[in-house]
């Protein structure tokens, strides 16, 4: 057989991940693969760490990526902290909540569920009333930014409430870190976990997380060992700290390059500054997408500014409109999950993807392709409050 090397379409990627990649972190995946035991490839560790502090806002020295994707950063949380039979409330207001669910259950931990409404986030008063009933729980686990309804939750009110009850918490921060304000000591958050290809805009595969002191600390009491070799935090400590390394596995050598990279363009721009401008592009869509009679699932107090979820107008058939955009304009957009497939579309402004450019292309394109598909809309009138909103 003969095969023809692979060349991806060129796509604009506005859905829930992966985002759009910096030129430059592609071009820093294409530098030559060195040792990963190289004092040059360990130098560049240390500073993934230093940089990774800096966007989870943390001191803590347990922060690293994991080698695998955001999934693997959730279950590394879990089989670390959970032991069979430690009982786990788990905050359930979309898929990754109950994704969580599933993992604490194969650590054969007890999980609890507190159930949310889809598209509303997790109440702390309905958490403390679960907290009561369940005296014994040991952990709250919680998913700060919802990317299957695009609801962000009150992760400071959610740590605040666990800790009084003494348990610890997890955090699925995949989406929120870089796009939107995370504090993970300010709001003394236990263990947080992420992934490259959301708003730090990066390539898929590497999965940072941060533990807080006591959360090493009860990892470091289990009495049972932990049940993954591959993902035991003592283990990747041994091989990610500071000091003489040990060799735990090979990391993924040209990923770690584009995630420093990304990480770097995040420090240069500055935490802060990359929030207001996730931001003020989410308000330019909003301004568009509202002047096209569209609109918003998520109340607006909570929505996300890095995903936005979109209730698909009467008539339209969803599929279609993904794949006509797909198709005619090379714009991806993501689907509704589960109970919402069909009924919303959302739309990702992640990391660098998170601009004018992109904001004004999926406008037009939705536009397009929403009249064809016989919706009534104003030629250029979603342009027009872009351009009121941004001022
Ligand atoms: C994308 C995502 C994940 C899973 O990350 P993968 O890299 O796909 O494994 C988990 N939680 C949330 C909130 C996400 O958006």
């Amino acid at each position: 057989m003969q095969f023809k090397s692979f060349n991806p379409p060129v796509r604009t990627l506005m859905g829930p991940g992966p985002v759009d990649v910096h030129p430059r972190v592609l071009a820093a995946m294409n530098r030559p693969t060195i040792g990963h035991l190289d004092p040059a490839f360990v130098g560049m560790m240390d500073e993934i760490k230093v940089m990774l502090q800096y966007a989870f806002q943390t001191q803590n020295a347990f922060t690293i990526p994991i080698s695998a994707p955001g999934s693997a950063g959730m279950e590394t949380c879990i089989v670390n902290l959970v032991e069979p039979g430690d009982k786990v409330i788990v905050c359930v207001n979309g898929v990754f909540g109950l994704r969580m669910k599933e993992v604490v259950e194969r650590v054969r931990g007890v999980p609890v569920t507190v159930e949310f409404p889809w598209g509303e986030p997790v109440d702390p008063q309905v958490l403390e009333d679960t907290l009561k009933a369940n005296r014994d729980a040991r952990f709250v686990a919680f998913v700060h930014a919802e990317t299957s309804t695009g609801v962000e939750s009150d992760a400071c009110a959610v740590s605040e409430v666990a800790r009084r009850y003494d348990c610890l918490t997890i955090v699925d921060a995949v989406t929120s870190l870089g796009g939107s304000p995370l504090r993970v000591d300010e709001w003394r958050l236990d263990a947080v976990f992420s992934g490259s290809q959301k708003c730090l805009s990066s390539t898929p595969g590497l999965s940072p997380i941060t533990i807080s002191e006591r959360a090493v600390q009860r990892i470091r009491d289990r009495k049972s060992s932990v049940p993954s070799w591959f993902l035991d935090l003592n283990l990747v400590m041994a091989y990610w700290g500071s000091g003489q390394r040990a060799y735990h596995h090979t990391a993924p050598v040209n990923p770690l390059y584009a995630l420093h990279e990304s990480l770097v363009l995040l420090s240069n721009e500055g935490l802060e500054n990359a929030w207001a401008r996730h931001r003020k592009h989410h308000l330019a869509l909003r301004a568009g997408l509202e002047a096209m009679g569209l609109r918003f699932y998520v109340q607006e107090h909570v929505r996300l500014p890095q995903l936005n979820a979109i209730v698909v107008p009467h008539g339209i058939n969803e599929s279609e409109l993904r794949r006509r955009l797909l198709e005619e304009y090379s714009l991806e957009i993501g689907a509704g999950l589960g109970a919402l497939a069909g009924k919303i579309v959302r739309i990702g402004l992640m990391g660098y993807g998170s601009n004018v450019k992109n904001v004004l292309y999926c406008l037009a394109a939705l536009e397009e392709v929403l009249s064809e598909m016989r919706l009534p809309i104003d030629k250029g009138i979603a342009e027009r409050a872009v351009h009121a909103a941004l001022g």
